[in-house]
């Protein structure tokens, strides 16, 4: 995003200076972003890398137990996720990946590709390490899956009304699973779960609630135990939801 309020202040500076007159802005949805640049309009029957990348931005967009596939094939279920996306955030939800789609998802992004609610910093605490070392992927896969993780939680955030979720812990290298009493076959050390505490603006088991439909398989909260202090979000293939208390 920052690279956009540049170009807006340059053509700003010249305009002033007179050169130029305030028609040379760009309009935003034109201007490459950062971290991704979608070239195209995308809709049904697309499918490249770049419908993975929208993907990945609107997987937590999906109805009550839906999973997206990150397959770059934009079928139905990416159209309604575009559909809720776009619906959720004011636009005109037509289920096209068009210029204000895309000029939203710039706008909701930062540099490195995370949305602008949360940073990688909240996720690799690591027991101190700060890292994403140690666990049972490597690194850059821990990294990856958190980011997926991120845009999920953005997701929910905006659903929620917008209040803060705060991470108590997320990525975990194996022995700093075993340290703080985690599961030995735990989401944490794939970086593929985070927790939610209840400093959050949203209530636990709204969290839990929503998290239903933020495409989230592993889903943790009041009553399960171990689980009263947070709610517990994560991707896997298969499906176990448990809040006894929610
Ligand atoms: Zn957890």
């Amino acid at each position: 995003m920052r690279k956009r309020l540049a170009y807006l202040l340059s053509a700003f500076v010249l305009a002033i200076a007179g050169t130029v007159t305030i028609a040379v802005v760009a309009s935003p949805e034109a201007a490459a972003d950062e971290c991704f640049t979608w070239n195209r309009t995308l809709s049904q029957g697309a499918s490249g890398s770049d419908v993975t990348q929208l993907q990945i931005r609107v997987a937590g967009w999906v109805s009550s137990g839906e999973n997206l596939a990150l397959d770059g094939q934009y079928g139905p279920a990416t159209a309604n996720a575009v559909k809720r996306f776009q619906a959720g955030y004011g636009l005109a939800a037509d289920g096209v990946a068009g210029p204000a789609t895309f000029s939203k998802l710039y706008a909701l992004q930062d540099a490195d590709c995370t949305p602008v609610h949360f940073a990688y910093s909240e996720f690799d605490d690591n027991c101190g390490a700060n890292n994403f070392n140690g666990g049972k992927v490597s690194a850059a896969t821990a990294k990856e899956n958190i980011r997926r993780i991120m845009w999920q939680l953005e997701a929910m955030r905006h659903k929620l009304g917008d209040r803060p979720l705060v991470i108590t812990s997320a990525f975990r290298s194996v022995s700093c699973n075993s340290s703080v009493g985690g599961s030995s076959t735990s989401l944490h050390m794939y970086g593929q779960a985070a927790d939610l505490g209840l400093s959050s603006g949203p209530s636990q088991c709204s969290m839990w609630n929503a998290g239903k439909s933020a495409g989230f398989e592993e889903l943790l909260s009041q009553g399960y135990p171990d689980h009263n202090d947070h709610t517990h979000v994560g991707n896997k293939s298969s499906r176990f939801w448990s809040a006894p208390n929610c």
